[in-house]
C-alpha cells in the first residue's frame, strides 16, 4: 500500500509506502489529506488511520534533478549498503567501469562494495575478474528517502513498534 507525499504547496512530492507516511504524521511532519477509512493500521495501540495521500506540514525544497545529483551516501542507500559484488555489508562505493578506463561518476555505474571487493576489483573490470553485479545499478525512483528527516522516522517506528 502506498501513499502520494504533497509538498506543503500541494504538488506531488513522493510516494512512500503507508507506513512512511503513518510515520511523517505521527510526528507531526505531516497531515492526512486522504485516508482510506475501509483499512485502518491495526496496531496494539488501537487503530490508526491508513494515509492514501498526505501534505507535507514545511516546504520541502526541490530544485530541479538536484535531489538524484549521484553522491557516496545516496549509492550506499540505494544499493542497502551492500556489497554489489558479494552481497556483505558495504561501506565503499566503487566504480564498476574504472575511471582509469572512462568509467564515470554515475548512478549506472556506482555501486556499493565492501572493502576487500574493491581493493581486489582496483582497475580491472567485471570481465577481467569474471565477476558479476548482483543487480543492474540504476539511477534510485524518486522516493520517500529522499525527504530529509526520514531516518529518523524510520527509527521512530523502530521504538514504536518495539514499545508496543
Ligand atoms: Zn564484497
Amino acid at each position: 500500500m502506498r501513499t502520494l507525499v504533497l509538498n506543503a504547496g500541494y504538488e506531488p512530492l513522493a510516494v512512500v509506502t503507508f507506513r512512511r507516511a503513518l510515520l511523517l504524521v505521527l510526528a507531526e511532519k505531516a497531515s492526512i489529506v486522504v485516508e482510506d477509512v475501509a483499512a485502518p493500521v491495526r496496531s496494539t495501540h488501537g487503530q490508526l488511520p491508513r494515509p492514501t495521500v498526505i501534505v507535507l506540514k514545511r516546504y520541502v525544497r526541490r530544485p530541479y534533478r538536484s535531489m538524484n545529483h549521484v553522491s557516496r551516501r545516496g549509492v550506499l542507500r540505494r544499493d542497502h549498503f551492500r556489497c554489489a559484488y558479494c552481497g556483505r555489508a558495504a561501506n565503499t562505493i566503487d566504480h564498476v567501469i574504472p575511471r582509469s578506463r572512462g568509467g564515470l561518476n554515475t548512478w549506472e555505474n556506482l555501486v556499493a562494495a565492501c572493502l576487500p571487493c574493491n581493493s581486489r576489483k582496483a582497475d580491472k573490470t567485471l570481465a577481467q575478474l569474471g565477476w558479476k553485479l548482483k543487480f543492474t545499478p540504476r539511477e534510485p525512483s524518486y522516493g520517500g528517502h529522499l525527504i530529509s528527516g526520514l531516518d529518523r522516522i524510520d527509527e521512530t517506528w523502530n521504538e514504536y513498534l518495539q514499545a508496543s
